[in-house]
């Protein structure tokens, strides 16, 4: 049943093109216009099907609709909303899907005229894939979509927001913008930075030991490449923008690193053991909640599963 008539796109990458494929094969709204930078993107749009019609700028492709998705880099929100602003229907919504709130809050609120409704949104699911064709229909099923609304934030409006994320599959929560930037930089902020790290230490040996750190790479090693391969523009838009929760973090883990060091300098075993175990039983609970599987995961695709990136939460 379609939840909305048209549906505007702005960025058509993973996301976005997710967004596309969901919606189509849920029949969520009647049609989706579309805006990228590059005509290179707006063509891939509309040669595989994502929009009916694609735009050289987001003005356009937002005229009509009654769903706004800012689907572009964090850093790239304030400058799009300033655009489409004069163009937006009024009780129109808009949303968007960026990994940071606050900080999109800050750059996009502004420019929301009165009669508009902002929702801000981020969708905990992800692929380290970029890009229009890097989209499929169940990236968000069974995953968390987080929703920031205010005290002021229309009611009516929330409820069929909320409608179209649970109808792509997603379980929808809501939470202020600064409790969602902590519990993320917990989450996924400060693990990227971390295998962004362990990659970097390791590309800077491997000049060392020649190929061997690739040729011999074990699983964690791996999980980290995998993680460390997600696009540079994304993540670097996160961590300028969502500085100071992930700096808290980051402080937090740096005690925790020295502490370790500390235990295996010392040889205190117990410690390690006991430290391992608490860590443990955090996966064992992640599995229970339905968040990941407890299939063994030596970095082979599983017959069955898909070849478009193993999804998880952003
Ligand atoms: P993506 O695959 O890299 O696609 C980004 C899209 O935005 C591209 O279509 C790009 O156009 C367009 N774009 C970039 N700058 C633009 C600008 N100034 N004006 C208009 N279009 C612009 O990105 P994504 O992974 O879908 O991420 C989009 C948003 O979702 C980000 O805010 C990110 O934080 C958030 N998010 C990402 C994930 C994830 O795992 N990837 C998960 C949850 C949320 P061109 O192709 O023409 O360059």
């Amino acid at each position: 049943m379609a939840l909305y008539d048209r549906v505007a796109l702005i960025g058509l990458g993973l996301i976005a093109s997710s967004m596309a494929h969901a919606m189509r094969q849920g029949g969520l709204c009647r049609e989706i216009t579309g805006h990228a930078r590059s005509a290179e993107t707006r063509a891939t749009a509309l040669e595989i099907g994502l929009c009916d019609r694609v735009f050289e700028t987001a003005a356009e492709a937002v005229k009509g609709a009654d769903l706004v998705v800012l689907a572009v880099p964090v850093g790239a929100m304030g400058a799009v909303a300033a655009e489409i602003a004069p163009h937006l229907e009024r009780g129109a919504t808009v949303t968007d899907v960026g990994s940071v709130k606050q900080a999109v809050i800050d750059a996009v609120q502004p420019h929301i005229p009165a009669g508009v409704h902002f929702i801000p949104g981020h969708p905990l699911a992800g692929t380290e894939h970029s890009g229009p064709r890097s989209g499929f229909a169940t990236l968000f099923k069974n995953r968390w979509w987080l929703l920031t609304p205010t005290d002021t934030t229309d009611p009516a409006a929330l409820a069929r927001l909320r409608g179209l994320c649970e109808a792509m599959g997603a379980n929808v929560d809501t939470m202020d913008a600064p409790h969602h930037d902590l519990v993320l930089a917990v989450t996924s902020h400060t693990p990227h930075l971390i295998a962004y790290t362990m990659v970097g230490v390791a590309d800077h040996l491997r000049r060392v030991t020649q190929s061997e750190v690739i040729r011999y790479s074990a699983a964690g090693f791996r999980d980290f490449t995998r993680i460390a391969a997600s696009d540079p523009t994304m993540w670097r838009d996160v961590f300028l923008t969502n500085k100071e929760a992930t700096l808290d973090i980051l402080g937090r883990f740096t005690e925790e690193l020295f502490a370790l060091q500390r235990a295996i300098r010392l040889g205190d075993g117990d410690h390690l053991h006991e430290y391992f175990t608490r860590t443990r039983a955090i996966r064992r609970g992640i599995i229970e909640a339905g968040q990941d599987t407890s299939a063994p995961d030596f970095g082979r695709v599983a017959e069955g599963a898909t070849t478009t990136g193993k999804v998880r939460e952003r």
